[in-house]
């Protein structure tokens, strides 16, 4: 018999999510020999907190349920012969230490995947974040080589493969991010322009000074005041990805204008959304590109790891502050 610690949400949040909005339980798991048939018991690894996390749980959770979320887990009991106890997998199973399966929400590694690349990377820069730089990139801001690209929230998991896949693609590439340390980082990685838009005097000048001709494609990760100026800064016939918008999350009011009508018009500008899993079906191939460029050395990563499961909500509430550099994750 098994008992999986889970974090469950006790409180929806209100403004920025506290600590006592969570709770820590214990749930006793059905042993796999009485009518377990092709079901397999994991242990989480490592686990993802996400921005996503905090809008989806208003929109689809209700106080009392586990949170949501994704882990690296190890099978290490099974019934079931595809999934062979000792096997590294992608699971769907929300704040668990361990979870039973049958293999539906389950993804294997890339078959490629070596032993000097941490499994962590599977929910990071090989994983969602990944594939969402990648997807974005590619068929929402359809960049082109030699265009200028910018990128906010820059040194996060999204936002530092944006910056080094649009390098790969032949473009300049412009980052921020909220501290001088994150701002070496994205120099480090290869970004041209990189700044600190906490401590600018001013964004519109930041932007100018960064790109005088402006921008061609923008990577929005961020939303809000720092979308309502970049937009004045595109070229015409710039492209917007709207990926997130992680400066609103947290507020109870929306937050009012400017409105993006008349840059739009004037610039004959395409502003698109998107969610990641519009490209379920081709996450495959994102994978082995992602992957390979890792193996290269042309993709670099950094992730930010937080020791231990009690400490997840304090993971979450930290990256949603901007601790993390690269990709926040638990390590178990
Ligand atoms: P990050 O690793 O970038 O972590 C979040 C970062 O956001 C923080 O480190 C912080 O960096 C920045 N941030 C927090 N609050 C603010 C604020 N008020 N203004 C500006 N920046 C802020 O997270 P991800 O890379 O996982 O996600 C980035 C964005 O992409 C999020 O908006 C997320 O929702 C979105 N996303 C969308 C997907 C889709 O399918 N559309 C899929 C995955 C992610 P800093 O110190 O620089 O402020």
């Amino acid at each position: 018999m098994v008992i999986a610690k889970v974090w469950v949400l006790k409180k929806h949040f209100e403004n920025f999510p506290k600590t006592s909005d969570f709770e820590l339980k214990k749930i006793e798991l059905p042993n796999l020999k009485d009518g377990g048939r092709l079901k397999f018991l994991l242990e989480s690894v490592f686990l993802s907190v996400d921005p996503y996390m905090r809008p989806y749980s208003q929109r689809d959770m209700k106080e009392g349920d586990i949170m949501i979320g994704t882990q690296v887990a190890r099978i290490v009991e099974s019934k079931n012969p595809a999934f062979t106890v000792g096997a590294f997998v992608v699971g769907r199973s929300g704040w668990r230490t361990h979870f039973i399966s049958d293999g539906k929400d389950i993804q294997f590694l890339p078959s490629s995947w070596p032993e000097s690349v941490p499994r962590s990377l599977a929910l990071g820069t090989v994983g969602m974040p990944g594939l969402t730089a990648y997807f974005g990139l590619l068929e929402v801001c359809k960049m082109k080589p030699g265009e200028t690209v910018l990128v906010n929230a820059a040194a996060g998991a999204v936002g530092s493969v944006v910056g080094q896949l649009a390098k790969i693609g032949g473009c300049k590439v412009v980052g921020c991010a909220g501290s001088d340390h994150k701002v070496a980082y994205l120099k480090e990685i290869g970004f041209d322009e990189a700044f600190n838009y906490k401590t600018v005097t001013s964004l519109d000048e930041a932007l100018r000074k960064a790109s005088p001709d402006g921008y061609d494609c923008f990577f929005d990760n961020v939303g809000g005041e720092f979308a309502s100026i970049a937009i004045n800064h595109m070229k015409k016939y710039g492209r917007i990805a709207v990926c997130g918008a992680i400066s609103q999350y947290n507020d109870s009011v929306p937050q009012k204008g400017p409105y993006v009508q008349m840059p739009m018009i004037f610039k004959e500008l395409q502003m698109e959304g998107f969610l990641v899993t519009r490209w379920s079906s081709h996450w495959e191939e994102g994978l082995k590109a992602l992957l390979k460029w890792v193996m290269e050395g042309k993709v670099k990563y950094h992730e930010h790891i937080t020791d231990g499961f009690e400490n997840m909500p304090a993971a979450f509430i930290g990256m949603l502050k901007g601790e993390n550099l690269g990709k926040a994750i638990v390590k178990v």
